[in-house]
Protein backbone atom coordinates (compact mmCIF):
# COMPACT_ATOMS: atom_id res chain seq x y z
CA UNK A 1 0.00 0.00 0.00
CA UNK A 2 1.25 3.24 -0.99
CA UNK A 3 -0.27 6.72 0.72
CA UNK A 4 0.00 10.14 -0.54
CA UNK A 5 0.39 13.32 2.67
CA UNK A 6 0.23 16.66 1.55
CA UNK A 7 2.68 18.77 3.35
CA UNK A 8 1.93 22.23 1.73
CA UNK A 9 0.23 22.93 -1.73
CA UNK A 10 -3.31 22.05 -1.83
CA UNK A 11 -5.86 24.46 -1.34
CA UNK A 12 -3.92 27.13 -2.49
CA UNK A 13 -0.76 28.71 -4.30
CA UNK A 14 2.21 27.35 -1.81
CA UNK A 15 5.03 25.47 -1.50
CA UNK A 16 4.88 21.92 -3.09
CA UNK A 17 5.63 19.60 -0.69
CA UNK A 18 4.15 16.37 -1.25
CA UNK A 19 5.18 13.19 0.86
CA UNK A 20 4.77 9.49 -0.24
CA UNK A 21 5.07 6.31 1.84
CA UNK A 22 5.87 3.35 -0.22
CA UNK A 23 7.51 0.07 -0.25
CA UNK A 24 9.08 0.95 3.13
CA UNK A 25 10.33 4.21 1.85
CA UNK A 26 9.48 7.93 2.62
CA UNK A 27 10.19 10.17 -0.25
CA UNK A 28 9.32 13.85 -1.08
CA UNK A 29 8.06 14.83 -4.72
CA UNK A 30 9.07 18.74 -4.62
CA UNK A 31 10.41 20.43 -1.59
CA UNK A 32 9.22 24.38 -2.19
CA UNK A 33 9.78 27.33 -0.26
CA UNK A 34 6.68 30.40 0.21
CA UNK A 35 5.86 32.71 -2.24
CA UNK A 36 5.08 35.83 0.13
CA UNK A 37 7.20 37.58 1.48
CA UNK A 38 8.41 35.36 4.97
CA UNK A 39 5.78 32.43 4.31
CA UNK A 40 7.72 29.18 4.57
CA UNK A 41 6.33 25.74 4.77
CA UNK A 42 6.48 23.56 8.35
CA UNK A 43 8.98 21.09 7.26
CA UNK A 44 9.95 19.75 10.46
CA UNK A 45 6.72 17.73 10.72
CA UNK A 46 8.08 15.83 7.59
CA UNK A 47 10.74 13.96 9.65
CA UNK A 48 13.70 12.03 7.49
CA UNK A 49 12.96 11.14 3.97
CA UNK A 50 15.04 8.57 1.66
CA UNK A 51 15.08 10.87 -1.63
CA UNK A 52 13.71 14.04 -2.92
CA UNK A 53 12.10 13.92 -6.08
CA UNK A 54 12.36 17.59 -7.74
CA UNK A 55 10.09 18.63 -10.69
CA UNK A 56 11.74 22.14 -11.45
CA UNK A 57 13.90 24.78 -10.59
CA UNK A 58 11.44 27.35 -9.15
CA UNK A 59 11.30 28.89 -5.74
CA UNK A 60 8.04 27.17 -4.99
CA UNK A 61 8.69 23.75 -6.46
CA UNK A 62 12.91 23.46 -4.69
CA UNK A 63 13.00 26.54 -2.04
CA UNK A 64 13.78 24.21 0.59
CA UNK A 65 16.48 22.53 -0.58
CA UNK A 66 18.87 24.90 1.54
CA UNK A 67 17.53 23.23 4.47
CA UNK A 68 17.66 19.48 3.91
CA UNK A 69 18.86 18.61 7.02
CA UNK A 70 15.29 18.73 8.33
CA UNK A 71 14.54 16.00 6.19
CA UNK A 72 17.67 13.98 7.16
CA UNK A 73 19.97 14.71 4.02
CA UNK A 74 18.68 12.83 1.70
CA UNK A 75 20.06 12.76 -1.90
CA UNK A 76 17.87 14.80 -4.53
CA UNK A 77 17.03 13.91 -7.65
CA UNK A 78 16.51 16.06 -10.62
CA UNK A 79 17.27 16.17 -14.62
CA UNK A 80 20.58 17.94 -15.46
CA UNK A 81 19.10 21.22 -16.37
CA UNK A 82 17.07 21.56 -12.92
CA UNK A 83 20.18 20.84 -11.11
CA UNK A 84 22.17 23.82 -13.52
CA UNK A 85 19.64 26.38 -12.69
CA UNK A 86 20.05 24.50 -8.41
CA UNK A 87 23.92 25.26 -9.10
CA UNK A 88 25.46 26.25 -5.58
CA UNK A 89 22.57 25.31 -3.38
CA UNK A 90 23.14 21.94 -3.39
CA UNK A 91 25.72 20.09 -0.34
CA UNK A 92 27.99 17.87 -2.84
CA UNK A 93 27.55 14.32 -3.29
CA UNK A 94 23.63 14.64 -2.92
CA UNK A 95 22.34 15.49 -6.40
CA UNK A 96 21.32 12.42 -8.58
CA UNK A 97 20.74 12.96 -12.62
CA UNK A 98 17.67 11.61 -13.83
CA UNK A 99 16.32 11.63 -17.68
CA UNK A 100 13.53 14.35 -18.74
CA UNK A 101 11.91 11.38 -20.14
CA UNK A 102 12.69 8.46 -19.21
CA UNK A 103 12.44 5.27 -16.49
CA UNK A 104 14.63 4.79 -13.45
CA UNK A 105 14.16 3.13 -10.00
CA UNK A 106 14.96 4.44 -6.29
CA UNK A 107 14.91 1.66 -3.44
CA UNK A 108 12.04 -0.50 -4.67
CA UNK A 109 10.69 2.33 -6.68
CA UNK A 110 9.58 2.56 -10.24
CA UNK A 111 9.72 6.12 -11.50
CA UNK A 112 9.13 7.38 -15.04
CA UNK A 113 9.49 11.25 -16.23
CA UNK A 114 8.38 13.52 -19.04
CA UNK A 115 8.91 16.89 -20.02
CA UNK A 116 6.26 19.38 -18.44
CA UNK A 117 5.94 22.35 -20.78
CA UNK A 118 6.36 24.80 -18.01
CA UNK A 119 10.41 25.00 -17.51
CA UNK A 120 13.54 24.23 -19.13
CA UNK A 121 14.56 20.50 -18.01
CA UNK A 122 11.20 20.48 -15.78
CA UNK A 123 9.32 16.84 -15.54
CA UNK A 124 5.99 15.41 -14.42
CA UNK A 125 7.04 12.32 -12.51
CA UNK A 126 4.75 8.64 -12.90
CA UNK A 127 5.15 6.30 -9.52
CA UNK A 128 3.92 2.42 -10.04
CA UNK A 129 1.68 1.68 -7.15
CA UNK A 130 -0.33 -1.17 -6.01
CA UNK A 131 -3.40 0.22 -6.70
CA UNK A 132 -2.84 1.56 -10.11
CA UNK A 133 -0.21 4.40 -10.27
CA UNK A 134 0.62 7.88 -9.00
CA UNK A 135 1.47 11.03 -11.27
CA UNK A 136 2.61 14.17 -9.89
CA UNK A 137 2.49 16.49 -12.25
CA UNK A 138 5.07 19.69 -11.12
CA UNK A 139 4.04 22.73 -13.00
CA UNK A 140 2.69 21.71 -16.55
CA UNK A 141 1.99 23.70 -19.64
CA UNK A 142 0.41 22.13 -22.31
CA UNK A 143 0.13 25.38 -24.44
CA UNK A 144 4.49 26.18 -24.57
CA UNK A 145 5.20 26.88 -27.68
CA UNK A 146 9.22 26.21 -27.17
CA UNK A 147 8.89 23.68 -24.47
CA UNK A 148 7.25 20.19 -25.16
CA UNK A 149 4.56 18.48 -23.04
CA UNK A 150 4.87 14.64 -22.90
CA UNK A 151 1.28 12.61 -21.62
CA UNK A 152 2.00 10.70 -18.67
CA UNK A 153 1.38 6.93 -18.45
CA UNK A 154 -1.96 5.94 -16.83
CA UNK A 155 -2.50 6.23 -13.07
CA UNK A 156 -5.29 5.82 -10.87
CA UNK A 157 -4.20 8.97 -8.73
CA UNK A 158 -3.62 12.72 -10.49
CA UNK A 159 -1.86 15.21 -8.45
CA UNK A 160 -2.36 17.81 -11.02
CA UNK A 161 -1.31 21.57 -11.53
CA UNK A 162 -4.73 23.31 -11.14
CA UNK A 163 -3.10 26.75 -10.46
CA UNK A 164 -5.36 28.58 -12.87
CA UNK A 165 -8.59 26.55 -11.52
CA UNK A 166 -11.40 28.03 -13.81
CA UNK A 167 -9.24 30.23 -16.48
CA UNK A 168 -10.38 28.53 -20.04
CA UNK A 169 -8.51 31.74 -22.26
CA UNK A 170 -5.90 30.53 -24.94
CA UNK A 171 -2.46 31.70 -24.57
CA UNK A 172 -2.57 32.54 -28.24
CA UNK A 173 -5.03 35.18 -26.96
CA UNK A 174 -2.91 36.24 -24.08
CA UNK A 175 -0.24 36.95 -26.65
CA UNK A 176 -2.04 38.92 -28.93
CA UNK A 177 -3.10 42.04 -25.99
CA UNK A 178 0.65 41.45 -24.30
CA UNK A 179 1.75 41.93 -27.90
CA UNK A 180 -0.84 45.20 -28.41
CA UNK A 181 0.72 46.62 -24.85
CA UNK A 182 4.04 46.38 -25.49
CA UNK A 183 3.70 48.78 -28.28
CA UNK A 184 5.93 51.84 -27.99
CA UNK A 185 7.78 49.70 -25.49
CA UNK A 186 7.71 47.85 -22.31
CA UNK A 187 9.71 45.42 -19.69
CA UNK A 188 7.76 42.15 -19.61
CA UNK A 189 8.78 40.59 -16.38
CA UNK A 190 9.67 36.35 -15.92
CA UNK A 191 11.38 34.48 -13.99
CA UNK A 192 14.90 32.87 -14.74
CA UNK A 193 14.15 28.91 -15.96
CA UNK A 194 10.62 29.62 -16.98
CA UNK A 195 8.70 31.36 -19.78
CA UNK A 196 11.45 33.52 -20.92
CA UNK A 197 12.18 31.95 -24.09
CA UNK A 198 8.23 31.93 -25.37
CA UNK A 199 8.15 35.22 -24.25
CA UNK A 200 10.74 36.39 -26.75
CA UNK A 201 9.99 33.94 -29.53
CA UNK A 202 6.27 35.03 -29.42
CA UNK A 203 6.78 39.05 -29.22
CA UNK A 204 9.29 38.24 -32.39
CA UNK A 205 6.86 36.45 -34.20
CA UNK A 206 4.44 39.04 -33.59
CA UNK A 207 7.12 41.73 -35.36
CA UNK A 208 8.49 43.28 -31.97
CA UNK A 209 12.25 43.76 -32.07
CA UNK A 210 12.77 41.94 -28.51
CA UNK A 211 15.91 42.84 -26.46
CA UNK A 212 16.39 40.59 -23.41
CA UNK A 213 18.59 40.52 -20.28
CA UNK A 214 21.46 38.77 -20.17
CA UNK A 215 20.27 35.90 -18.24
CA UNK A 216 16.90 35.53 -20.49
CA UNK A 217 19.58 35.61 -23.61
CA UNK A 218 21.69 32.43 -22.53
CA UNK A 219 18.06 30.85 -22.14
CA UNK A 220 16.96 31.51 -25.31
CA UNK A 221 20.15 30.61 -27.22
CA UNK A 222 20.76 27.82 -25.28
CA UNK A 223 16.98 26.51 -26.25
CA UNK A 224 16.99 27.91 -29.63
CA UNK A 225 20.36 29.06 -30.99
CA UNK A 226 19.41 32.19 -31.72
CA UNK A 227 20.59 35.57 -29.95
CA UNK A 228 19.03 38.42 -29.27
CA UNK A 229 20.35 41.94 -27.98
CA UNK A 230 21.03 41.41 -24.61
CA UNK A 231 20.30 45.29 -22.22
CA UNK A 232 21.45 45.70 -19.17
CA UNK A 233 20.51 48.56 -16.17
CA UNK A 234 22.22 51.12 -18.41
CA UNK A 235 21.96 50.65 -21.88
CA UNK A 236 17.91 49.67 -21.73
CA UNK A 237 15.94 52.34 -23.27
CA UNK A 238 12.14 52.44 -22.41
CA UNK A 239 10.85 52.48 -26.30
CA UNK A 240 12.31 48.37 -26.45
CA UNK A 241 10.40 45.26 -25.67
CA UNK A 242 12.21 43.89 -23.00
CA UNK A 243 11.90 40.63 -21.66
CA UNK A 244 13.74 40.53 -18.11
CA UNK A 245 13.43 39.00 -15.06
CA UNK A 246 12.84 38.19 -12.35
CA UNK A 247 8.91 38.09 -12.11
CA UNK A 248 7.57 40.11 -9.57
CA UNK A 249 9.98 43.06 -10.05
CA UNK A 250 12.01 41.79 -6.72
CA UNK A 251 15.64 41.07 -8.49
CA UNK A 252 17.55 41.11 -11.76
CA UNK A 253 17.30 43.32 -14.58
CA UNK A 254 13.49 44.17 -14.12
CA UNK A 255 13.96 45.13 -10.70
CA UNK A 256 17.02 47.31 -11.97
CA UNK A 257 14.43 49.10 -14.42
CA UNK A 258 12.82 49.71 -12.03
CA UNK A 259 14.91 51.30 -9.75
CA UNK A 260 15.85 53.75 -12.62
CA UNK A 261 12.19 54.43 -13.77
CA UNK A 262 10.43 55.76 -17.05
CA UNK A 263 10.05 51.77 -18.13
CA UNK A 264 6.38 50.23 -18.85
CA UNK A 265 6.27 47.26 -16.72
CA UNK A 266 3.81 44.21 -17.54
CA UNK A 267 3.26 41.41 -14.91
CA UNK A 268 1.92 38.25 -15.95
CA UNK A 269 3.01 35.37 -12.95
CA UNK A 270 1.17 34.91 -9.72
CA UNK A 271 1.81 38.08 -7.97
CA UNK A 272 2.87 37.46 -4.16
CA UNK A 273 2.32 39.85 -1.20
CA UNK A 274 5.11 42.29 -0.72
CA UNK A 275 6.43 42.27 -4.09
CA UNK A 276 7.22 45.36 -6.28
CA UNK A 277 4.65 44.21 -8.37
CA UNK A 278 2.10 43.67 -6.52
CA UNK A 279 2.64 47.43 -5.04
CA UNK A 280 2.90 48.85 -8.42
CA UNK A 281 -0.57 46.72 -9.68
CA UNK A 282 -2.30 48.30 -6.65
CA UNK A 283 -1.18 51.72 -7.66
CA UNK A 284 -1.99 51.44 -11.27
CA UNK A 285 0.97 52.36 -11.81
CA UNK A 286 1.65 48.57 -14.14
CA UNK A 287 -0.54 46.17 -15.85
CA UNK A 288 -1.01 42.77 -15.13
CA UNK A 289 -1.63 40.80 -18.40
CA UNK A 290 -2.12 37.07 -18.30
CA UNK A 291 0.80 34.50 -19.72
CA UNK A 292 -0.44 30.90 -19.17
CA UNK A 293 2.25 28.61 -18.04
CA UNK A 294 -0.09 26.38 -16.26
CA UNK A 295 -3.07 24.24 -17.70
CA UNK A 296 -6.50 25.44 -18.62
CA UNK A 297 -9.57 23.74 -17.33
CA UNK A 298 -9.83 22.00 -20.21
CA UNK A 299 -6.48 21.27 -19.88
CA UNK A 300 -7.04 19.44 -16.09
CA UNK A 301 -10.03 17.82 -17.49
CA UNK A 302 -8.05 16.34 -20.54
CA UNK A 303 -5.28 14.92 -18.89
CA UNK A 304 -7.44 13.18 -15.93
CA UNK A 305 -9.53 11.42 -18.99
CA UNK A 306 -6.16 10.15 -20.56
CA UNK A 307 -4.20 9.35 -17.30
CA UNK A 308 -8.17 7.20 -16.63
CA UNK A 309 -7.95 8.62 -13.18
CA UNK A 310 -10.37 7.79 -10.01
CA UNK A 311 -8.84 10.24 -7.45
CA UNK A 312 -7.37 13.45 -9.19
CA UNK A 313 -6.29 16.29 -6.61
CA UNK A 314 -5.89 19.82 -7.97
CA UNK A 315 -3.02 21.68 -6.47
CA UNK A 316 -1.92 25.27 -5.81
CA UNK A 317 -5.33 26.13 -6.01
CA UNK A 318 -8.40 27.14 -3.78
CA UNK A 319 -11.30 25.21 -5.47
CA UNK A 320 -14.32 26.90 -3.82
CA UNK A 321 -13.20 29.68 -6.41
CA UNK A 322 -13.18 27.24 -9.26
CA UNK A 323 -16.85 25.67 -9.56
CA UNK A 324 -16.56 24.45 -13.09
CA UNK A 325 -13.66 22.13 -12.73
CA UNK A 326 -14.81 20.90 -9.63
CA UNK A 327 -18.08 20.18 -11.41
CA UNK A 328 -16.03 18.59 -14.33
CA UNK A 329 -14.15 16.55 -12.16
CA UNK A 330 -17.72 15.30 -9.92
CA UNK A 331 -16.56 12.22 -7.81
CA UNK A 332 -12.99 12.49 -8.74
CA UNK A 333 -12.47 15.38 -7.02
CA UNK A 334 -10.22 14.66 -4.00
CA UNK A 335 -8.87 17.30 -1.38
CA UNK A 336 -8.19 15.19 1.44
CA UNK A 337 -4.59 15.77 2.85
CA UNK A 338 -3.88 12.03 3.48
CA UNK A 339 -5.11 9.30 0.56
CA UNK A 340 -3.82 6.02 -0.23
CA UNK A 341 -2.84 5.93 -4.18
ZN1 LIG B 1 6.98 26.60 -11.81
Amino acid sequence: MARLKVISGLNRKSAAIFLVEAAGKRVLFDFGDGLDKDEHPDIDVIGAVDAIFLSHAHRDHAGSIGRLGAVGNPCVFATARTLDFLQGSLPPGVAQVIPEQGSFEVGGLALTTGRCGHAPGGVWFHMETAAGGFVYTGDISLESRGMAFDYPPPASTLLVDASYGDRAQDLDDQIAAISDYAEGGAVLCCPSAGRGTDMVLALASQGHEVHVSADVGQEVEAATGRSFPVVDGKSAEPDQVIVATEPNAEAGLSAGLLQRGGFRFVFSSHVPNGTPARVLIERNEAVWLAWNVHPRKGDVIDLADHCGSRQVLPAFVDMTAAPELARALGARLTLEPETEI
